[in-house]
């Protein structure tokens, strides 16, 4: 018989995290009761195929986890949430089907964002996560697949999160989705996959769309869904170099008022009193109080308005400073039902084949499927915080032998967080304020 509060502990215990976000402790969403688990395998930042590669190397597992995940929070229903182009991971899928019960799949188009939490939700179940909620609001709790993935290896085989499936891709020699060592720097990721082809190159930790701009010394951490190496000039990493007082500039004198970015903005699309077009109109008026700029918080950041804009501005930038500085002053948008749906919605979806091309990434388009290789780290840099909370508090010092599995460092009494452990066999070189260095022997 399971306990659910034994699938909760031994999740809390492993240290596991969202793996295909901001790295939200997963303990905490299975603490909840809900009625449906959605498996979110929409995997919709173009040149991903992480996701892709998981099931079809661990489709077990990845049930497993669903299982163990509707256990802990008494859902009656399990559903992947897949895109409907993924035919081979959906035949995977169906064949193992029948040894669960109530598991099911439902097929998403291929548009973008169809992994945003209120979209998924919508697509799956049909229902509207209230502004400024979360799928739990409508009786919803979403996981990744690599997160349902790490749930069963933290409560069947008693294993913390030490390892990421990444896909190393872009502008690479030999394109990889692997299983590396969390902490395993993204120069070695980058060997392995023969190096860089572009000259002038940027690496992102992340989709294109909402990653992040990373160096040759950053490392794996538990939500690194890829490192992808893209030309310099990539959208929307070239206009995030413009700093902020720049933007909100060339936002009054340029912004035409064209709303593109309003009626492809997905949030908007499905309700939500955000149109980042009024935004920008407010910012050109200079109207910088909180009551004309508050619906920058339902912005998810998904960056859609960024790569259409045709005065090459970037709503989602102007956004995520306003969602900062609003945040600094303690101003909230209260959770409010969505009422109606915008009748455009199905029509406007953005095509992820366009997005790609927006983006000026189609040459770099190649299915890559899994290369199941033992990858070893000589050296690995822990990061404290690789997950949303207060940083994990190292209970390891200097000199100290660890192996592979070992805790390093724990939740902080009464916090948001994640344990985290070793991911190799050697002894602690370094600690500070960020991090944890492992050296192997
Ligand atoms: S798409 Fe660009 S130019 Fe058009 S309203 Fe939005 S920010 Fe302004
Ligand atoms: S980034 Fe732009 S398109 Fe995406 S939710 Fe925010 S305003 Fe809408």
């Amino acid at each position: 018989m399971i306990d659910s509060n034994e699938i909760i502990e031994q999740v809390r215990n492993a240290g596991v995290v969202g793996a295909g976000g901001a790295g939200f402790p997963a303990h905490i969403k299975l603490n909840n009761k809900c009625d449906v688990v959605i498996a979110n395998f929409a995997e919709c930042e173009p040149l991903l195929f992480t996701n892709q590669a998981l099931v079809m190397a661990k489709v077990d597992e990845v049930l497993e986890g669903l299982q163990l995940a509707m256990k802990a929070t008494g859902a009656k229903m399990g559903i992947i949430a897949l895109k409907k182009k993924y035919s081979d991971c959906k035949r995977v899928l169906s064949d193992k089907l029948k040894d669960y019960d109530n598991m099911e799949i439902f097929e998403l188009g291929d548009f973008y964002p169809a992994g945003d939490e209120h979209v998924i939700v919508r697509e799956v179940l049909g229902r509207k996560i209230p502004m400024a909620g979360i799928p739990l609001d409508v009786g919803a709790v979403v996981h990744n697949v690599e997160t349902l993935y790490n749930i069963k290896k933290a409560y069947s085989d008693k294993l913390p999160v030490t390892e990421k499936f990444v896909t190393v891709g872009g502008a690479v020699k030999y394109p990889l989705v692997l299983n590396v060592p969390v902490g395993m720097k993204f120069s070695e990721l980058l060997d392995l996959a023969g190096g860089p082809t572009a000259k002038d190159f940027i690496l992102i930790d992340g989709g294109p769309m909402m990653g992040k701009e990373v160096g040759l010394d950053d490392v794996v951490t538990k939500t690194t869904s890829a490192l992808l190496v893209v030309p310099i000039n990539t959208l929307p990493y070239s206009s995030r170099r413009i700093k902020i007082d720049v933007q909100l500039k060339r936002a009054r004198t340029a912004c035409c008022q064209c709303r593109i970015c309003t009626d492809l903005c997905p949030r908007y699309l499905l309700g939500h009193k955000l149109e980042p077009h009024k935004i920008m109109r407010a910012i050109s008026f200079g109207l910088m109080d909180a009551e004309s700029l508050i619906n920058s918080l339902l912005c998810s950041e998904c960056g859609l308005c960024e790569v259409t804009c045709p005065m090459g501005l970037s709503p989602r930038n102007i956004n995520a400073s306003l969602k900062k500085m609003l945040f600094e002053k303690k101003v909230r948008f209260n959770k409010t039902l969505v009422e109606t749906e915008r009748p455009e919605r199905e029509i406007r979806k953005f095509s992820a084949k366009k997005l790609l091309v927006r983006l000026g990434l189609s040459d770099y388009y190649r299915h890559i499927d899994y290369t199941d290789k033992k990858i070893k780290a000589k050296e690995v840099k822990l990061l404290l915080k690789q997950h949303a909370g207060s940083p994990a508090i190292p209970v390891v010092k200097v000199g100290d032998k660890v192996n592979k599995n070992d805790v390093v460092a724990k939740i902080q009494e009464g916090q948001l967080g994640a344990n985290i452990h070793a991911s190799i066999d050697g002894t602690v070189v370094k600690i500070d304020e960020t991090s944890i260095v492992v050296k192997s022997e």
